[in-house]
């Protein structure tokens, strides 16, 4: 028996088929059905949407959802209509006689969401409108589109403001997923809730695997890692326009389905690649950063970086966007010397101002200690938002192996006394030549064979060296030229070391996995990574088929239908009849009559069969 029962629990069971509340969603209800105003901050996937459209229906009127997003707006509207919820959308997409009839319900009284852009709020006509209607709440969704910090800054959510000075008694709630504080005080501050409660959740994403590996060959390592995540939606971020274009011709070359995506495409192009990524399964995007703000695809099952990302923050809002649905996901990031010359240099040569580049540059400082970093990935994640998350969490490389230090003063001072000799006008290239004393025509004529640093470091190799300089960058001990020539040289931090006060720790760079060859297509299974077996392919691929065809049929995304997770715990409780499959979590009432039948009778037509035959 449920121990308590709640007209928002029986909303969340009988319209979402969800079984409980999860976090601070009860809390945040609670406050906002009663009329309070609210701040949430959550991190992407938390369950930002119930809070907002659970005391939707339980209070009288229509509420107000504010949204910056056209493309998602579209797939919540159609996400709550799947579910039996009266609710419509009004932007610049829909064609007039569809905004007037859109219109014509919201003042009959016809609809328990709207969503609107901004800008439409804010017109006379449209505040005008409100003023007639019974307005059950405000949510203003991606709230941090108010700060001019961020990267999302929207000037028209400023004047959100006359929110409160027009409909002071209708309550409002802000949402973010922006963790960091210096935001939060600004959504405070310009949304004018000083008065309002604040949920503040955690900003772990605990289903997201965290992996940083140096490159050495990146298309076998992609492809390694694509191995493992079959027939699944993922995401590739590139730097360069370049670089996605050939990467996503050649895994279309190898058979996987893959799509490129960046501002030089044809706007149409882009359109239709994003638009085959959200309704198709088991796209693979390749993009620059210029994807992704505002997929809210909740079964993208991997993340994985060719280089560097800007920041931090950059790397948890890409990385973020695997695995919504709370199903495992992983994150992987590759990286190598180079990677950290090119971003050093790419601030450099910025016309930013000073200030503006100092900032870039600690930005670039933390992503890259994070990369180096021997202990929990997630530790550093968080800690760059100010969360005091305390590991090991378990779930990252270094955590399941723990990598190897070794103290590498002395070849720290080889090094930066090599980068010294030689003038601080070379790249890593040369000065490791002078370290390894190879001897040729070039060092002969610059001379170099008579550095005193000549041939001190011929006891450690090459990659050995790499290693090294790629580190003393990474830690802000040598830094890249603005010129773009990729030469060295030293930083006011160098000096501790090379005057022998400080002690330099490196990590022991992992051995690339040599002959790891691939495995064969026949051992590739579908779903992999959410641990379905090879004995539950069959009704697994069956599940996602019938999901596809619904959907289509529908016109919206499959996600749309079911997420991959009530599949899944469809493919687990392998539910007999409507009153079974009303259980299973994911399964509201409204989806139940509609797709009921469907599913079942795949269900029971490919029972599967675990086979231990052997
Ligand atoms: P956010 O907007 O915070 O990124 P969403 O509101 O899109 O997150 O929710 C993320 C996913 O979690 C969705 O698939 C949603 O249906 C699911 N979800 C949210 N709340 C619950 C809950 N209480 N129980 C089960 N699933 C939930
Ligand atoms: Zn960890």
């Amino acid at each position: 028996m449920h121990a308590m029962s709640s007209p928002a629990l029986d909303l969340l069971h009988s319209v979402f088929g969800y079984a409980s509340f999860r976090g601070q969603q009860q809390a945040i209800v609670h406050a906002v059905a009663e009329g309070g105003d609210a701040l949430v901050l959550m991190p992407t996937g938390g369950g930002k949407s119930l809070c907002y459209q659970i005391p939707a229906l339980l209070r009288p009127g229509t509420a107000i959802v504010v949204s910056p997003l056209i493309a998602l707006m579209q797939d919540q509207v159609d996400a709550l209509r799947e579910a039996g919820v009266a609710a419509a959308y009004l932007n610049s997409s829909l064609p007039p006689e569809d905004q007037r009839e859109v219109e014509r319900r919201l003042l009959a009284g016809g609809l328990k969401l709207l969503y609107v852009a901004p800008e439409r709020l804010l017109t006379p006509r449209f505040l005008g409108l409100l003023e007639r209607i019974d307005v059950a709440l405000f949510a203003i969704d991606e709230a941090h589109c108010v700060s001019q910090w961020g990267h999302d800054f929207r000037p028209e959510y400023r004047e959100l403001t006359v929110l409160q000075e027009r409909f002071a008694q209708i309550p409002r709630i802000a949402l973010t997923a922006t963790a960091d504080p210096r935001t939060r005080a600004e959504i405070v501050d310009r949304l004018g809730l000083g008065e309002a409660r604040q949920f503040v959740s955690s900003f772990d994403r605990p289903n997201i695997r965290y992996r940083v590996t140096l490159k050495h060959n990146p298309r076998t390592q992609l492809m390694q890692f694509l191995d493992g995540h079959r027939g699944e939606a993922g995401i590739v971020y590139a730097l360069s326009r370049k670089k996605v274009d050939e990467t996503a011709a050649w895994l279309a070359e190898a058979g996987i389905e893959a799509l490129p995506y960046h501002a030089g495409l044809d706007a149409r192009v882009r359109a239709a690649n994003q638009q085959r990524f959200l309704r198709e399964d088991g796209v693979v995007m390749v993009a620059t950063v210029a994807f992704g703000m505002g997929i809210d695809k909740p079964d993208v099952r991997f993340v994985a970086h060719l280089d560097l990302p800007r920041s931090m923050e950059g790397y948890y809002q890409e990385t973020g966007r695997a695995g919504r649905d709370g199903l495992p996901a992983e994150a992987l990031m590759l990286y190598g010397l180079s990677d950290v010359v090119t971003m050093s240099q790419m601030i450099a040569q910025s016309d930013s101002a000073d200030e503006r580049k100092r900032i870039e540059r600690q930005k670039l400082e933390g992503l890259l200690a994070f990369a180096e970093a021997t202990r929990c990935r997630r530790e550093l994640l968080l800690g760059a938002f100010g969360e005091d998350y305390r590991g090991p969490c378990g779930h990252c490389d270094n955590c399941i192996e723990p990598p190897k230090t070794w103290d590498a003063t002395v070849p720290a001072q080889k090094a930066l006394s090599a980068v010294y000799r030689s003038g601080q006008r070379f790249g890593a290239g040369h000065v490791i030549d002078i370290l390894r004393g190879i001897e040729g025509e070039r060092m002969r004529q610059l001379g170099h064979e008579r550095l005193t640093t000549f041939g001190i470091g011929a006891d450690m190799d090459e990659k050995g060296w790499r290693s090294v300089f790629r580190q003393l960058l990474a830690a802000g001990l040598l830094e890249a030229d603005a010129e773009g020539y990729g030469t060295l040289r030293l930083t006011t931090a160098s000096r501790a070391v090379l005057t022998g006060g400080q002690q330099v720790l490196l990590r022991e760079d992992a051995r690339p996995v040599r002959s790891a060859r691939r495995r064969h297509d026949s051992q590739l299974v579908t779903g992999a990574s959410l641990g379905i077996e090879a004995y539950e392919q069959p009704l697994w691929d069956a599940l996602r088929a019938l999901r596809t065809r619904l959907a289509k049929q529908q016109g919206v995304p499959p996600y749309v239908v079911f997420h991959d997770a009530t599949l899944l715990a469809m493919l687990r409780a392998m539910p007999a009849n409507e009153d079974e499959l009303a259980d299973v979590s994911g399964v509201g009432e409204a989806k139940l009559k509609r797709y009921g039948r469907d599913f079942l009778a795949v269900i029971n037509a490919t029972e599967p069969v675990p086979d231990d035959a052997s």
